[in-house]
Parts: structure tokens; sequence; C-alpha cells
């Protein structure tokens, strides 16, 4: 073989493409319902909105972005994430002249350069919301619970969702200031790259998986601690509209993103069934992202769930979301006549929404038989010359073997009768 797909891509081949079907069709009916509203903005920008958007100083934007130069000589980059570009749209448009607030949903591929691995790949797809011009607490909560909705609704309920807020621009800096005395105190125990953090991004190192800094971190001040009254009063908001929904949460004060247009609220929903790469989806509050990007003042909250990572968490507990559907009926045919009549019934049924094929590789009636077991077909019927001459023929129930002589030119009639349609 010649051409394989690129490291850390993946075809999705049927049958498994079902699921993806059923994940997006649930995604399309759930989101519509809490009225989100489906947005689709480019695979690929300008890279400086994702320089903006997400940050000069996270692993994104340091090392993981597909960019390179058009014929222009422009500076374009295949999308690492979905909130910059909606956010971008939401601007571009002056969607903040209509009523608000906007909730938005997508659906879509992203690309990262990483190391590919289980749950980790290179071109991956995020279902994601934001909601955009409200800073209600109701909102998160909101958010939040959609996205352990679609969850449930796959029947998903081993997951454990972490809570925290991390403050505002008038509250953080006093945390993160206190956090960088404790941290030079013990610049001794932390990894190399922690050190390096400490002046770029101090939170990041709240995150980091390195045992040495966890057990210094572990005796860190806390940012629950330092919130300042407005956003303590936001975080014990949230709080009690997830316990009016009844959704359990563990507030983890570790749970950090580090750039300065992530305020109050901060989440992920872990399935530790997954190892690793256990955060199915993650999300919180910009509040000072529209500005960094717009100069607009605008507060927005979102989540995006990695798709590849919700199948890894269905297989694991051997979830099946989708099964293959078969066809309503195989027309099985004897020469070439019978094949041309064939052909224009296939046509009538199809045209009334009857799931049906034929044989195309001039196969033996045995043959045909077997493929439409292979498409568990509900029914089939066999058409020769004798049944095209006498308008009569059998039409033959698979699962229980019964049979029933009908008028071929009654085709459609009795099929609408044997079929148990559903309507759409
Ligand atoms: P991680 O800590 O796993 O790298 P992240 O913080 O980079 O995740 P986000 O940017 O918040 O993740 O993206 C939201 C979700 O998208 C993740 O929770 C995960 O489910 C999924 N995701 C992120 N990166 C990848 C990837 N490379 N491959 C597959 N899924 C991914
Ligand atoms: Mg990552």
């Amino acid at each position: 073989m010649k051409f394989n797909a690129p490291r850390g891509t993946n075809d999705i081949l049927p049958p498994e493409i079902k699921k993806w079907q059923y994940i997006e069709d649930l995604t399309h009916k759930l989101f519509t319902n809490y009225n989100y509203q489906e947005i689709r903005t480019p695979i690929f920008e300008y890279t400086e909105l994702f320089q903006r958007g997400i940050g000069e100083v996270t692993d994104i934007v340091e090392k993981e972005m597909y960019t390179f130069e058009d014929k222009s000589g422009r500076s374009i980059t295949l999308r690492p994430e979905g909130t910059a570009s909606v956010i971008r749209s939401f601007l571009e448009n002056k969607i903040y002249g209509q009523a608000q607030p906007t909730k938005y949903y997508y659906i879509g591929p992203m690309f990262r350069y990483e190391r590919p691995q289980s749950g980790r790949f290179r071109q991956f797809h995020q279902l994601g919301v934001e909601a955009i011009a409200s800073d209600d607490p109701a909102l998160d909560a909101e958010i939040i619970s959609l996205g352990i909705r679609l969850m449930e609704e796959l029947g998903l309920e081993d997951f454990e969702l972490h809570l925290n807020s991390v403050g505002c621009k008038s509250c953080r800096p006093k945390y993160v200031k206190k956090l960088k005395s404790f941290l030079i105190e013990n610049k001794e125990d932390l990894c190399d790259k922690c050190r390096e953090r400490i002046e770029r991004n101090p939170l990041r190192v709240l995150d980091c998986k390195n045992q040495s800094c966890q057990s210094v971190i572990k005796g860190a001040p806390k940012i629950t601690e330092h919130l300042c009254p407005e956003c303590d009063e936001h975080f014990s908001e949230v709080q009690s509209f997830l316990d009016i929904l009844n959704i359990e949460y563990n507030i983890n004060p570790l749970l950090v993103r580090g750039l300065d247009y992530y305020t109050n609220t901060a989440f992920e929903i872990k399935d530790n069934a997954l190892g690793a790469q256990n955060t199915v989806f993650g999300g919180g509050r910009y509040n000072g992202l529209a500005e960094e990007i717009g100069n607009r003042d605008i507060p927005g909250i979102g989540f995006a769930l990695g798709i590849e990572r919700l199948l890894l968490s269905l297989d694991a507990k051997g979830i099946e979301v989708a099964e293959e559907a078969g066809i309503d009926l195989y027309i099985t045919v004897i020469g070439k006549k019978a094949k041309r009549e064939a052909f224009r019934l296939l046509d009538i049924l199809r045209n009334e929404d009857f799931k049906t094929e034929i044989d195309y590789l001039d196969r033996s009636v045995g043959s045909q038989m077997k493929s439409a077991d292979r498409m568990n077909a509900e029914y089939t019927i066999i058409i020769g010359e004798d049944e095209l001459e006498n308008n009569s023929a059998t039409i033959r129930n698979m699962k229980s073997g019964n049979e029933e002589e009908i008028k071929l030119s009654n085709l459609l009639e009795v099929m609408k009768q044997l079929v148990d349609k559903e309507e759409i």
C-alpha cells in the first residue's frame, strides 16, 4: 500500500459512522431543546486569532498548531478549538446588536499537533456550546447540565464533575502574586518546566502531573479562598443552580485556566474508565475574551467535548448506541429482462422511502439471497421471466420464513401493508 492517512488522523468507516451520526443527531435535538443554535465557522482562520484568543503561553499556541503560509503569504492556522472562531464571528457579524444572550453550538473537526495516543489525535472532533453576552450564573449551570445531559442520554453515568472559580481581573492578580511567592519558596521541589512557569504562567503549575510538583501544590494557597465578594457570590450561585438540577460536583481549586480572560467558573467532566486522557469535556467562563479579540466587554461561557473520548467512554462501558438497521426489501433477479423491471420497481419503492436493494454483480440466485441475508433484509422477492409473464411473484419474510403470492404490479401496496414504517 502506497499511502497511509497522516499520523494522528482516522478514517471513520461504516459501521462505526452510525455511532457518530447517532451522537450528532442527539446533539442537534438536545441542544435545540435548550435553545442553542448551530453555527459553522471556517476550518482555518488567521493565525493571530488563535494567538490572541487562546493565548501565547498555552500548549496549543506554543506547540500544537498547524500553521502555514498561504500563497499570498498570510499566516493561516487550522482551528485547534472552536471558541475563538465563534467569538470572532459574533463580533464580526455584530450579533451583539441583536437580542441577547446568544446561544450557539458547533460540531466539527479540530487540529492539534500532539503525540497520538488513546483519546489523543491530531485531527479530532469536538461538539461545543457558547452562551454569549450574559454572566448569569444560571447560564453556567445550564451549560454544565447540557453536557451532562448529553452523556446521560447516551447511557453514561459514571463521571465526575470538577468545579472551580478562577475569579476575575480584580481578585485573581492578588491570588497569583501569593501563589508566585509560594512557588518561589518551594522552587527546589518543582520540575524544570514549572520553574519556568513561575514567571510566565504560574497558574499552570497547579495542573502539573509531576509527582514532586503535586506534593508542593497540595500546600499552595487556594484560589477559592481569594475570590472577591462578587466572584464568591457568583460561584455560590452557580453551585445553588446546580443543586436545583441535582447535579453533584467536587470543588477542585486546582482546576484552573492560565489566561487572564478566563473568569469565574471552570469545570471538567472526567470519566475515570478512560485512563490518562480522561476528560470528556471541559469549559468555563471567558468574560475577558471578546475584549481581547475585539475590544468589546462581552461575557461568555462554554464547553467543548471530545467526540472520540465520548465514544471511548461508551466502549469502556459496553454501551451500543446505534444498531445497524437492515433493509426493507431485497429484490432478487433472474435474467436481464427481470433486472430492468426490478430496477424500475426499486425506484418506485425508494421514492416511497422503502430501503431497497438489488444485485449489481450478476450473481446467482443463491449469492443474491446471501447478500439479502448480509443486509439483514426483512423481505425478499424473486423476479424472473415467469414472474414477469404472470405478473405474480412470491414475497418472503426472512425472519419467519412465511411466503405470500402477490401481484407484481401490487408490490408497492403490499410493502406498504407489510412494513411498519416510522413516520418521519
Ligand atoms: P487535554 O488535557 O486532554 O489535553 P485540553 O485541555 O487540551 O485536554 P480542551 O482544549 O479543553 O482540552 O478541549 C476539550 C476537549 O476536547 C477535551 O476535554 C477532550 O475531550 C477533547 N480533546 C482535546 N484535545 C484532543 C485531542 N488531541 N484528541 C482528542 N480529543 C481531544
Ligand atoms: Mg491538550
